[in-house]
């Protein structure tokens, strides 16, 4: 059994870090100003020449989103830095613009050329033409079937690339106006304000001017747009059968715990396949559901890799994230009899909470006292500071607290 690559989300350096322990295999992260998540924080030049090297230290992939809907200003800033980005050899760029893709293929033909879900591309007529075209990976669109995905791998000759985990669009594959319209916010420019989630109250038929159409259902009015959030963990089995390439969790603007433990969650998923098989594999599924709905989540669908989503797919309700832990901190030293935590949250003596490692380690611990470096006891943790905990803990450095 060939199993595909796990690609995680990274915001900023340390969710690379984060997801690299967690055991992603690549990560793809953004420059600022290029990339489809403008608030994500996002890498500087500097930032991404160290965090390539980093990654490569480590035997692991970067792939730099370059994918937004560029214009004519856009194009004359990015083939500024396009040098800078060649020399530095990341192991591939996400484009979705055929500009940027000739532009890319002119000026720096070392870089591998990844095709974004944004060309919804989904079908094998459309693969080849990507291929022709130099692209030597295509992140397949989001509305696709196992079977439909299966069946593009077999006729393909490049890498595809398919969403495994992570918040959806009502819209094919982010290609959407909603939020420009609503909000100024352009979805194709990294901004979006996710409108789709927001409260509708009435519809109007074109022809029926002035006759509104009720589509509440409860005094909360009805989210008729609000998709619940894509887990395609019970159908990895399949994924992996179908020979795909890359299986990427969605979620550059989540937090260090939803990169660590989804990741630890797809890993452990992958391993438990590989070395135990399937059967072992669906006796875990409901464990790994639960630990991955403690990160925040909207509920789970697997859209369309079933076939068509069905009503049970979206959340007609409200539009609340379920987060039922709070990050507390990352472990940032381990010693003999204690742990320094890197807090961003506040904890007090008395506490419960809980360390997670790689490994799917989880590790209960009833805090008894909360001490700065120096060894002075604290009324409490506060967010931003480093405090040490004694006792002896099974999870290490890079390891994540909660509570
Ligand atoms: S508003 Fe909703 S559908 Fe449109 S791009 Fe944002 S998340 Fe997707």
């Amino acid at each position: 059994m060939k199993i595909p690559e796990l690609l995680a989300p990274a915001g900023n350096f340390s969710k690379m870090k984060t997801a690299f322990h967690f055991g992603a295999d690549a990560v793809y992260l953004g420059l600022k100003h290029f990339s489809l998540r403008n608030f994500a924080g996002n890498f500087s030049l500097e930032e991404l020449e160290e965090a390539i090297r980093f990654a490569h230290n480590l035997d692991k992939k970067v792939y730099i989103t370059l994918n937004m809907i560029p214009l004519s200003s856009d194009i004359k800033e990015l083939s500024s830095i396009l040098p800078a980005i060649s020399k530095m050899e990341p192991d591939g760029v996400i484009v979705a613009d055929p500009g940027v893709i000739a532009l890319l293929r002119r000026e720096a033909p070392n870089l591998k050329l990844h095709l974004s879900t944004q060309a919804n591309t989904l079908n094998s007529e459309s693969v080849s033409f990507w291929g022709d075209a130099g692209v030597k990976r295509i992140v397949l669109a989001r509305e696709l079937s196992v079977d439909q995905i299966s069946d593009l791998v077999s006729k393909s000759k490049i890498e595809l690339e398919v969403f495994i985990h992570g918040a959806l669009c009502i819209s094919y594959s982010g290609r959407c106006f909603l939020s420009l319209y609503m909000s100024g916010r352009d979805a194709n420019r990294g901004e979006c304000s996710q409108s789709c989630r927001w409260q509708y109250r009435v519809l109007e038929e074109a022809e029926r001017k002035g006759e509104y159409f009720p589509i509440e259902e409860d005094d909360n009015g009805s989210y008729i747009f609000n998709s619940k959030d894509l887990c395609a963990l019970p159908l990895l089995p399949e994924l992996v059968s179908s020979g795909v390439h890359s299986l990427k969790i969605e979620g550059r603007m989540k937090s260090l715990h939803y990169v660590g433990i989804t990741t630890d969650v797809y890993r452990r998923g992958l391993d438990i396949l590989l070395n135990e098989g399937k059967a072992a594999f669906r006796m875990a599924v409901p464990q790994l559901i639960r630990e991955l709905s403690r990160v925040s989540n909207r509920g789970f669908t697997t859209n369309f890799l079933k076939g068509k989503p069905q009503v049970d797919s979206y959340n007609f309700d409200e539009c609340a994230v379920s987060n039922p832990y709070a990050f507390l901190g990352e472990i940032v030293e381990k010693n003999n009899g204690h742990i320094l935590l890197h807090l961003k949250n506040t904890l007090r003596p008395g506490e419960t909470i809980e360390l997670c490692d790689r490994g799917f380690l989880r590790e209960e611990v009833r805090v008894v006292s909360v001490m700065d470096t120096d060894e002075n006891t604290l009324d409490f943790g506060r967010s931003g500071t480093i405090v040490r905990l004694n006792g002896n803990f099974q999870a290490g450095i890079g390891g994540l607290a909660r509570k």
